[in-house]
């Protein structure tokens, strides 16, 4: 294991419900921190952008207009094995398959509305905290 840092989305869904806050407390709590964090609102065409590895699936056009429909709050979290921890916190894509405890099953609506987004590996977490984040801008 070794310090990582990973990139998190509270989705719109989420701060609309007014649950950045219940979210980042579940992060802190477990040990990640937040390194860098602001609010924004994606344009289709940059949730396009960011979510081009999905561009052939058929959920892909509605999930770039839920993730455009509103404010998103996206941070860096930092910590040991940071990129596999905020999975395990998140749990499964689905809110109805996801473990007991986790941030989509107490407070994901359904597959698409599932609250949280969180890098999968190495390689995508350095090119999504690139995609918001300036260096300077990550504490
Ligand atoms: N998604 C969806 N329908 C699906 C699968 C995924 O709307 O059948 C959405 C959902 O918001 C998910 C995102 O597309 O979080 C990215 O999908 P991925 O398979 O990468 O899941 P994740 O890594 O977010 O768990
Ligand atoms: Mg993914």
């Amino acid at each position: 294991m070794s310090v990582e840092r990973t990139l998190s989305i509270v989705k719109p869904d989420a701060v609309g419900r007014n649950l950045i806050g219940e979210i980042l407390r579940r992060f802190e709590t477990a040990g990640l921190k937040i390194v860098a964090g602001k609010l924004l609102r994606l344009t289709p065409e940059r949730a396009q952008a960011f979510y081009a590895v999905h561009k052939e699936r058929p959920f892909f056009a509605g999930l770039c207009a839920y993730m455009s429909s509103g404010p998103i709050f996206v941070s860096v979290l930092e910590g040991e094995n940071a990129i596999m921890k905020n999975r395990e916190i998140m749990g499964a894509t689905d809110p109805a398959k996801a473990a007991p405890g986790t941030i989509r099953k107490d407070l994901g609506k359904d597959v698409e509305q599932n609250a949280v987004h969180g890098s999968d590996g190495p390689e995508t977490a350095a090119s999504e905290i690139a995609f918001f984040f300036r260096p300077d801008e990550i504490f």
